[in-house]
């Protein structure tokens, strides 16, 4: 049956469900309740079966081959790219390097950006919640050129303290980062109060864009960013898909990271010539079917809509929170007043780990750990956690299915 989301759109959610073959599986002979979305997002049929009849009908090396295979290749390649280029409002298709992941994206970004222009005494700023993609880049070309890695405080709600991200832009920060949405705690930060702030003292702004694709409409000219990195595999497409935007006066004046194929005008041993951006930051064969996914990908968010889409995730998210708070010695850790839908917790008297093993055996999979954050970890003094994370085709029965497995297993720990 149908279920309302919000007066204006109906949310078809077993409609939805029938498109992700995956959900209907059992694990350990019980319904899987797939509570680890932020760690990757399932894959509608739409991106399996565009990525199938690539491979059935399509396959060939992109920009090199004048055969009728490579074109349509070529095209599909770079059809992923005007998509996803319009998908978060880019200004133009070139200023778009698709890469494997956020990781290769800030990783380009420290190398090709920062680095030349680091000296000793500069610094880099982040934040106390950013996903070591977000941190360990930053701190390896510090090393390297003498520069400091700062992190701007949270509070214990888990935000963002504004005030004081903005007085460590001090005019010794070259690059400031920060996470759209955080993957551990679901906050969502003030990104374009921090973007403005950038711009008034002259500091590029780099936003970690992977866990808000999948739950919001991101327009990056809105945002007033300089880069923005995402990951496909956390909103629906493969794994080994994600892109790197960049204005272009930064992408003209950053030398290439990797070199070899594709990314070249003419190579000689007296000296070799680049492509333009963005090719001369795509050395090597890419993952054209991947981004043949991610296009289907983007299709499929586009056919839900976000609007629908958030409706649903925010009362999915409201709910589950109630659930989890009418638990003894349970602590949510991460209470922003603005969240995507993930809830990290802890239960006293037991290991999150212990917990997502035990809930894994009832057909729950949610992870545990230190969701590549140990910064995060240490502010709050915890291991780890365990972490549920949500997605649109998700749904209240199985947030009731999931309370009554963590009850059980709860009681089975203490
Ligand atoms: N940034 C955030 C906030 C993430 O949640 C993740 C993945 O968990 C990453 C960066 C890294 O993404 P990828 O491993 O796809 O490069």
């Amino acid at each position: 049956m149908n279920t309302t989301a919000s007066p204006a759109t109906v949310f078809d959610i077993q409609r939805i469900r029938a498109d992700f073959p995956l959900l209907s599986r059992t694990v350990h002979g019980k319904p899987l309740v797939y509570f680890d979305n932020a760690n990757t997002s399932q894959k509608p049929l739409p991106v399996i079966e565009a990525m199938n009849e690539h491979y059935r009908e399509h396959n060939a090396n992109v920009s090199r081959a004048v055969h009728q295979l490579g074109e349509e290749a070529t095209a599909a390649y770079e059809g992923a790219r005007d998509k996803l280029a319009r998908f978060i409002n880019a200004p133009s298709r070139n200023e778009l390097v698709l890469t494997s992941g956020t990781t290769q994206a800030t990783n380009l970004v420290a190398y090709s950006y920062a680095l030349p222009r680091l000296q000793p005494g500069d610094a880099i700023l982040t934040t106390v919640m950013e996903h070591h993609a977000n941190i360990v880049p930053w701190q390896l070309v510090a090393q390297r050129s003498g520069a400091t890695v700062k992190a701007a405080p949270i509070d214990q709600r888990g935000e963002l303290i504004l005030e004081q991200y903005i007085a460590m832009l001090t005019p010794e920060v070259k690059l400031a980062c920060v996470t759209q949405v955080s993957n551990v705690l679901g906050t969502v930060n003030p990104v374009r109060e921090i973007a403005r702030e950038c711009r008034k003292r002259g500091i590029a702004l780099l936003v970690d864009g992977s866990q808000a694709v999948p739950h919001r409409p991101v327009d990056v000219q809105a945002l007033g960013c300089d880069f923005y990195a995402l990951t496909g595999h956390k909103m629906l497409g493969p794994t080994g898909t994600g892109a790197l935007w960049a204005r272009r006066e930064h992408l003209d004046a950053m030398p290439p990271f990797f070199g070899g194929g594709e990314m070249i005008r003419e190579v000689r041993f007296d000296g070799t010539t680049f492509a333009e951006a963005p090719h001369k930051f795509e050395a090597g064969t890419p993952n054209i079917a991947g981004f043949v996914g991610l296009f289907a990908a983007i299709d499929y968010y586009q056919s839900v809509g976000f609007e629908a889409i958030h409706a649903w995730e925010q009362q999915l998210l409201a709910y589950a929170t109630e659930r989890l708070r009418e638990i003894p010695g349970l602590r949510i850790i991460g209470e922003a007043a603005e969240k995507e839908p993930v809830i990290s917790f802890l239960i006293d008297g037991t290991q999150a780990t212990d917990l997502a093993t035990l809930l894994d055996l009832q057909g729950v999979a949610v992870r545990s750990g230190h969701h590549c954050a140990h910064p995060l970890m240490q502010f709050f003094g915890v291991p780890s956690t365990l972490r549920a994370s949500l997605a649109f085709y998700n749904t209240r029965e199985e947030v009731d299915a999931f309370i009554v497995a963590l009850l059980k297993v709860r009681k089975l720990l203490m």
